[in-house]
C-alpha cells in the first residue's frame, strides 16, 4: 500500500524550513501532498496562486512531491486522498504543544491518521514565515530565509 502524507500548511510564503521538512520526510513515503489551507476568516499576504507557484517551482524536479489547495478540515481532505499521514515540523516548545492538541484531535476524529513530526535543524528553527513577511514589509532582504530561485514579488 502506498504510504501518502499530507503537510498542510499557509506557507505565506514558503521558507527554507519548510523546504528542508519536506525534503528530509520524502525518504518516509512514496509521495507528499502539500496542502496550502484557504481558511476565508484568515488574511493572507500572498495571493495563493503565487503561494503555489513557488513551492511547484521548489520540487519541480520531485515527482513525488504536489502542491494543492484545500478548504475546510484537513482530516476530511485525508480522507478525500487517501492519506494515512500528516507530516509536521517542530521548531520549539511551543510549536509542540500547539501541535499536540491538533495531532490528538484529528486522530480522534479519523482513527488512522498518524502525524509524524520532523524537529527543524538548529539553523533552521528561528525561520518562519511571519517573520519573513514582516522583512519583506519593511523592504529588507529575505534570500537567506527563502529556497533559492523563488522571486518574491
Ligand atoms: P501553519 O499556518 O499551519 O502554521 P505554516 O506554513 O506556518 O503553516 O507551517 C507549516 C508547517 O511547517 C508547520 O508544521 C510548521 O511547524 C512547519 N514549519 C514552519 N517553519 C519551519 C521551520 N523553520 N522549521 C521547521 N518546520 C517549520
Amino acid at each position: 500500500m502506498s504510504k501518502t502524507a499530507l503537510f498542510p500548511g499557509s506557507f505565506d510564503p514558503i521558507t527554507l524550513g519548510h523546504e528542508s521538512i519536506i525534503r528530509r520526510a520524502l525518504p518516509l513515503f512514496d509521495e507528499i501532498i502539500i496542502a496550502i489551507g484557504i481558511n476565508s476568516e484568515k488574511k493572507y499576504y500572498f495571493p495563493l496562486e503565487k503561494r503555489k507557484a513557488w513551492i511547484e517551482q521548489v520540487f519541480a524536479k520531485e515527482p513525488r512531491i504536489k502542491v494543492i489547495s484545500y478548504h475546510g478540515l484537513t482530516v476530511d481532505l485525508c480522507k478525500k486522498i487517501n492519506a494515512d499521514y500528516i507530516l509536521r515540523g517542530l521548531r520549539t516548545s511551543a510549536d509542540f504543544e500547539f501541535e499536540r492538541g491538533i495531532a490528538q484531535m484529528n486522530k480522534a476524529m479519523l482513527d488512522r491518521l498518524e502525524t509524524v513530526f520532523i524537529l527543524s535543524t538548529p539553523e533552521l528553527s528561528a525561520i518562519n514565515s511571519t517573520i519573513v513577511r514582516d522583512i519583506l514589509k519593511h523592504g529588507g532582504d529575505v534570500s537567506a530565509f527563502v529556497p533559492s530561485g523563488i522571486q518574491l514579488k
